[in-house]
């Protein structure tokens, strides 16, 4: 039976359990010894947690890692077949998605829907028809995760009001989920769960200060900074296509002028590629295109533009890495690291280290895999956990 807790429980047990599962199923430790020296906590309290974890069929002892030193070569540590499972569902302006996987991230099950003239009634069919194909016949499942286009509130599980989104409004997607499956679930935006997704799996690991953009129908990031992905109060996330790059600019449906998703929205950039070269490519086909020049005329431009609100963020943020998430993940190299050249170049604070500019290790599914780490993430805090009864 899953239990959720409280976020302020103040039990050491569960958030160690929490830890130790996180650990072993990001592949940070492998050996019990590994665990005392990366968490901190005492030999004994790793051998009971691990007992525990592997009585609860979570953890289990693999085959022995070949050992030249003399002595007992250690036990490896891995994540037990029949530890539970959970759903990631992304809701996005063109597909929703939906995986169940394990807590490696290992996709079990995929199922894909395209949106076209969408109602509210016909994304919660959509939803269901998702969910109910990744969850058929599966028993051990924990929790559902879902990452929504922005804006969205986290406090009430409710996808707000987002543009070129069918006009659909103040869906309370996390109630009508927890409804017909009798599962906890948790939302996030789509970039903040993408960045989750690379912090845990991807890119992102080992690095504190990230600065996630997601480049689609829509601009958006995601924020970490010193490990925590951002959150305010009310449960509105950042939502950075909206810093102005020109006050004299476009005007923007959300009422500001010049701001960075006007120019940079996917559509907006395609449109712009194919208008200059005749060229009816994809986005991806133009991002692999060598030796034309107007198409990378607009990429450079496009790098300027976004070069200038990155700069802007990060002068606020100081974050020492830039990942590049949807389709950003097309634009060819060069831009990546002329990002990152113009960034360095305009930032205020002189580091020693330079902030580093990435693509997303889960590419254009940084989000889908981010939606299942909305739920994984609570396994690993402890908020989420299974008592023996
Ligand atoms: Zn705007």
């Amino acid at each position: 039976m899953w239990e959720r807790v409280g976020k302020n429980s103040s039990d050491n047990r569960r958030t160690n359990r929490g830890l130790v599962t996180k650990m072993v199923a990001t592949g940070q430790c492998t050996t019990r010894s590994e665990l005392v020296r990366s968490t901190g906590l005492s030999k004994m309290t790793i051998s009971n947690i691990v007992s525990e974890l592997m009585e609860l069929g979570i953890l289990e002892e693999k085959e022995t890692v070949r050992n030249e030193e003399p002595g007992r070569n250690p036990i490896r540590l891995v994540i037990s077949p029949e530890a539970p499972k959970v759903a990631g569902l992304v809701i996005s302006r063109d597909r929703c998605e939906c995986i169940l996987c394990d807590l490696n991230l290992q996709v079990l099950k995929r199922e894909k829907a395209t949106m076209e003239d969408m109602t509210e009634e016909k994304l919660i069919q959509t939803v269901y028809q998702l969910l109910d194909t990744v969850l058929y016949g599966e028993d051990n499942v924990a929790a559902v995760g879902v990452a929504s286009v922005g804006p969205i509130s986290i406090a009430a599980g409710m996808i707000l009001k987002p543009f070129f989104f069918f006009g659909i409004q103040n869906v309370k997607i996390v109630q009508i989920i927890q409804e017909r499956y009798h599962l906890p679930v948790f939302l996030d935006h789509d970039n903040q769960s993408a960045l989750l997704a690379e912090s845990l799996y991807g890119n992102a690991k080992g690095y504190h200060d990230v600065l996630f953009i997601g480049i689609s129908e829509g601009v958006g990031c995601g924020i970490m900074s010193d490990g925590q992905l951002y959150c305010n109060r009310r449960g509105l996330p950042p939502e950075m296509g909206h810093v102005s790059i020109d006050a004299n600019g476009k005007p923007c449906p959300c009422g500001n002028k010049g701001c960075l998703e006007a120019y940079l929205r996917s559509p907006e950039l395609l449109k712009k590629l194919r208008y200059h070269t005749g060229k009816y490519y994809t986005y991806e086909a133009f991002g692999k295109l060598e030796g034309d020049k107007k198409v990378d005329m607009i990429f450079q431009d496009a790098v300027e533009k976004l070069a200038t609100a990155t700069v802007s963020t990060i002068n606020i943020l100081n974050s020492e890495l830039v990942l590049l998430g949807n389709d950003s993940v097309y634009w060819p190299d060069r831009c990546v690291a002329a990002l990152e050249e113009e960034i360095n170049r305009r930032r205020f604070v002189e580091w020693e280290e330079p902030v580093l500019v990435k693509k997303a290790y889960f590419m254009q599914d940084a989000s889908l895999f981010g939606s299942a780490c909305n739920a994984i993430v609570q396994i690993f805090s402890g908020n989420l956990t299974i008592e023996r009864r």
